[in-house]
């Protein structure tokens, strides 16, 4: 990802999500109001007030245990619920 003159990239995860390659990149900018956030390759971010959190979810996000996969698998379907609903 392309950082702005005000952030800094402290860390990088590399792992596997949903079948495909997944890269979170870890950055600080202190110019939000959440400083410390993390952005995947697919689209996905979390951000935090402080450091602690940002490492455990960037790693969890990219290394999904069984139940997280279980998770995102019922998700999925229950959107697809909803949307052949309509
Ligand atoms: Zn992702």
């Amino acid at each position: 990802m392309q950082l702005k003159e005000s952030e800094f990239l402290f860390g990088t995860f590399h792992g596997r999500h949903d079948g495909a390659q997944a890269t979170v990149t870890a950055v600080r900018d202190d110019t939000r109001s959440e400083s410390y956030f993390w952005v995947c390759t697919c689209g996905a971010s979390r951000s935090f007030h402080t450091e602690n959190g940002v490492f455990a979810t960037a790693w969890r996000h990219t290394h999904p245990t069984r139940v997280d996969r279980l998770r995102q698998w019922a998700t999925r379907r229950l959107q697809f619920r909803a949307h052949t609903a309509r």
